[in-house]
């Protein structure tokens, strides 16, 4: 069975001092008093949530998944989800980083983050149930009128009622111009919704009392196209003036979907038959508030990999320390015993040495990203929230698809670390690569997420937004580059970050010629700009570690942090070259294929 210990140490580096989120958030007058003391008891506690209450169930989750009753459709979550959603409810974590308007605690999003990846590990299912809830919560904090606020916010706060997100149609994921869900408004100023949704992540389960539905649907003169989508909010029991449960409203499970991995967390087909709803934001403007929630989620996705990431590596690290097999090529290291353990074998550091760099890396790009949402909230300086926000924007799309295309290799690394045996259910090794796969397809799956960084977040405003994330590159160059230690670090970033620019340029006049040529080259060009990130982050972290070592410290964790930024750039990193050369190469090569593919595909 497998075994999991949060990654406390680690967490308190990145938090405090690498990117010292307490003094950055000292400006906030949300966040003023906050102090590393209660960041680090919130996150110890928040631990032991993840490894005693939501872990022991991971694997039992996944082997007896859901189950439908087609008669009541309601659907029951598998044994123990409820009684730990309980328990986390009666622990308060569901307010941790909510509104104390509504009942919420008040902490910054960077804390939640950290907790998040620490359930993500232990269970992604099982947190996609309170996931999910919190980016309801976020979306109708940001639209939702003073009523939907009134009646939604504290319970979504309290844990009491959780939340949906509902997008995808049976013929519409990618391109939600197609949905063809109804909304017919009613006298009453409620609408009344018809169709089917399919895909629905904690769509219907046993584990709260009430299901808030984010739905979008058409009105009935909606123009055609993503112009025309509204957002609506329709509860599964439809809710009193006074807050109170009403009656069943008409939405409710057909079917539940059988899948490859997130057994534990019910993935829904959703029929809407007249369910009754209100509107939230404008008509016809419900993408853009939907979008609170979607980038909410795919900050939580890269999450849920980099969660993956941290046991997967966890439990191979153990391994490679035990099993035995083969001498080391330079003579045996484990004299006493028949063979010595695996770790001693480089192509094994190698893969271990993955996963910890994609581990370590992500949790401190989602760090990051964190404070920036807190910044951009509560900063009191305009110009301060406004560059947290653009950054954010920059940033997310790398954060979704960097860090679940990497989280996907990563555990697919480790699953090899046991050979055979990870292929080997009790291992737990062949659930985590299940469960990783589906981060790289939902919420946008990762081809839109390089379109969207490339075409809306880089070439659509001349690369004004990645210059100024590359200023904070430049910044650090000019700091750390005068330290002969750092130069191992900071001349691969520095060159990368001079060749950007040229790449960037290059990509995007191409893409002004023919606009085919950004769909080729921006899934290897978010790669690249990924690594730029990381790269980032790494050379930050091992100056850290450096001015930790040079004051004095004999900690070891400072000599691994060094060690693992120079495996990152001296194995992970120089994949850049080959991934530039790749985006570089053009579109002929893809779309000249009608032959090769058998088809008049255009
Ligand atoms: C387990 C699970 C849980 C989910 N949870 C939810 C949920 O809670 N709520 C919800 O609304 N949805 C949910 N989804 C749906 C998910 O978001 C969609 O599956 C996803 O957005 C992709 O849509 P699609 O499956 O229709 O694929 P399609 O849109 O049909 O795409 C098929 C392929 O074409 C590619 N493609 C499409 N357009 C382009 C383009 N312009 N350029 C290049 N490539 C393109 C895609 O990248 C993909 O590889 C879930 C899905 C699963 C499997």
């Amino acid at each position: 069975m497998p075994h999991y210990t949060p990654p406390m140490r680690d967490l308190q580096f990145v938090l405090h001092e690498v990117l010292d989120v307490v003094g950055e958030l000292k400006a906030c007058p949300a966040h003023a008093e906050l102090d590393a003391d209660t960041v680090n008891a919130v996150l110890e506690e928040g631990g032991k949530f993840a490894a005693e209450v939501a872990f022991p169930l991971n694997a039992s989750g996944d082997a007896e998944g859901c189950t439908l009753d087609k008669s009541t459709h309601e659907v029951r979550a598998p044994k123990g989800f409820k009684e730990a959603y309980r328990a986390y409810v009666e622990g308060g974590w569901p307010a941790l980083s909510c509104d104390p308007a509504y009942g919420g605690q008040g902490l910054p999003f960077v804390v939640n983050s950290a907790f998040y990846e620490m359930l993500n590990s232990a269970n992604q299912a099982w947190t996609m149930y309170p996931g999910l809830s919190h980016g309801a919560y976020e979306c109708l904090h940001a639209h939702g009128t003073e009523e939907q606020k009134r009646l939604y916010l504290p319970r979504l706060t309290s844990g009491e009622w959780t939340g949906t997100m509902c997008l995808t149609e049976p013929h519409c994921g990618t391109d939600l111009g197609l949905l063809r869900t109804k909304a017919e408004p009613q006298p009453d100023g409620t609408y009344k919704l018809t169709g089917q949704k399919i895909f629905i992540s904690a769509g219907e389960h046993d584990l709260a009392a009430n299901i808030v539905h984010l739905v979008l649907a058409r009105l009935p003169d909606a123009p055609a196209g993503t112009k025309g989508i509204s957002l609506f909010v329709v509860p599964k029991f439809k809710v009193n003036p006074d807050g109170s449960l009403g009656e069943r409203n008409a939405i409710y499970c057909g079917g539940l979907e059988h899948k490859m991995g997130i057994h534990g967390n019910a993935t829904c087909q959703m029929i809407l038959d007249g369910a009754v709803g209100t509107l939230v934001g404008q008509p016809n403007k419900g993408l853009q508030a939907m979008f609170v929630m979607m980038n909410a989620a795919r900050l939580g996705v890269g999450n849920q990999s980099v969660g993956l990431t941290e046991v997967a590596f966890q439990n191979a690290l153990a391994y490679a320390r035990e099993r035995l097999q083969m001498r080391s090529l330079s003579g045996p290291k484990a004299k006493d015993k028949p063979a010595d353990p695996i770790i001693v074998h480089p192509d094994v550091r190698r893969m271990l040495l993955t996963a910890k760099a994609y581990a370590e890396g992500g949790r401190a790009l989602l760090s990051y990203c964190a404070l920036l949402l807190d910044k951009e909230l509560h900063h009191p300086d305009e110009q301060v929230r406004q560059d947290s926000a653009e950054l954010l924007a920059l940033l997310t799309p790398i954060a979704k698809a960097f860090l679940t295309d990497n989280g996907f290799i990563a555990v697919n690394e480790c699953l090899q670390v046991f050979g055979g045996h990870g292929y080997i259910r009790e291992w737990g090794m062949e659930q985590f690569v299940r469960d990783a796969r589906i981060n790289m397809i939902y919420e946008g799956t990762n081809t839109i997420q390089a379109l969207d960084l490339l075409g809306r977040k880089v070439l659509a405003n001349q690369g004004a937004t990645l210059k100024k994330f590359g200023k904070l590159v430049q910044q650090l160059i000019e700091e750390e580059g005068v330290n002969e230690r750092m130069s191992e670090f900071i001349n691969p970033l520095a060159q990368l970050a001079e060749q950007m620019t040229k790449f960037t340029t290059e990509i995007g006049f191409k893409a002004l010629q023919n606009p085919d040529e950004a769909g080729a080259a921006a899934v290897p060009y978010l790669r690249v700009a990924g690594h730029l990130v990381f790269g980032y982050f790494f050379a930050r972290m091992a100056a850290e570690a450096l001015k930790a070592i040079a004051a004095g410290s004999t900690d070891p964790f400072y000599r691994g942090k060094l060690q693992t930024a120079r495996f990152y750039f001296a194995r992970l990193f120089p994949e850049t070259a080959t991934l530039m050369r790749q985006a570089r190469s053009g579109v002929a090569a893809l779309l000249d294929t009608d032959e090769a593919l058998g088809v008049d595909a255009r």
